[in-house]
């Protein structure tokens, strides 16, 4: 039977895309307020905006993971019709994902540990010739973060190379709170994964209030959250799974 540790019911981890502003003008203080971690990945091009903003997020003890070096997705979106997936290789987008592991470390110290496919595309080619990239992440990750998806991550059997992140854009904290109850349900691990922070409601934009709700609910012990980073929360369930598949 799978228990969290210290009595804690459920994970909760908040991650956030792509290394915009807004994460370290507004989101920053806010998270350093009430003494708790969350997981950006990041764009190094991006990171260079707010330089020393990134660099002291890392010492604060946030997480840092990899987002790739140009945001490779589907040519179908207008900002990848000159380099869509379609068009990569494996080659290539290994490449690309070593080189921001790089960049990440020349300009924030740190060593990523885990990866976010953008915009949640885990393919290169197209048709008959398409292949998935989640075996090199797997290769160079301890976990790689999907979007968006529709469900919680269910800790004894889920891919740690393909973990759900549902999105809590735009989402008032009572839209989120069923899920965080169907999560606490199965002892799972809700990954919410969002983009800008701010007081608008904006398009991929997650609101102040929903998250200083969340943060609260999270930490008030009558919950059992396990409120921490994707690497936290993956290196104790790759322990976990270990131990699993040795009893078998
Ligand atoms: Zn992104």
């Amino acid at each position: 039977m799978f228990h969290w540790p210290k009595h804690k019911r459920l994970a909760i981890s908040l991650t956030f895309d792509d290394a915009r502003p807004s994460q370290v003008d507004t989101g920053l203080d806010l998270l350093n307020e009430y003494n708790v971690h969350a997981t950006f990945y990041a764009v190094p091009n991006n990171l260079k905006k707010r330089l020393k903003q990134w660099q002291s997020l890392a010492e604060a003890g946030h997480e840092i993971g990899n987002h790739t070096v140009n945001h490779p997705c589907s040519i179908n979106f207008p900002f990848c019709r000159e380099n869509g997936l379609e068009d990569y290789t494996l080659d290539r987008i290994e490449q690309e994902i070593t080189e921001c592991n790089r960049l990440l470390h020349s300009l924030c110290g740190v060593t990523p540990e885990t990866f976010a496919y953008p915009c949640g595309n885990t393919f290169i080619g197209r048709g008959i010739n398409t292949q998935s990239y989640v075996p090199i992440v797997a290769r160079h990750f301890l976990a790689g973060r999907g979007f968006p998806s529709e469900w919680h991550n269910v800790p004894e059997v889920c891919d740690l190379a393909q973990l759900n992140g549902r999105s809590f854009d735009q989402l008032p904290f009572e839209i989120i709170l069923p899920w965080i109850e169907q999560t606490r349900q199965e002892k799972g691990w809700l990954i919410l994964a969002g983009h800008d922070i701010g007081f608008d409601d904006q398009r991929q934009m997650v609101q102040v209030n929903t998250l200083r709700d969340l943060i609260e609910y999270a930490l008030n012990p009558a919950n059992g959250v396990w409120l921490d980073t994707v690497a936290n929360v993956a290196r104790h369930l790759k322990a976990v799974q270990k131990e699993i598949n040795n009893e078998h």
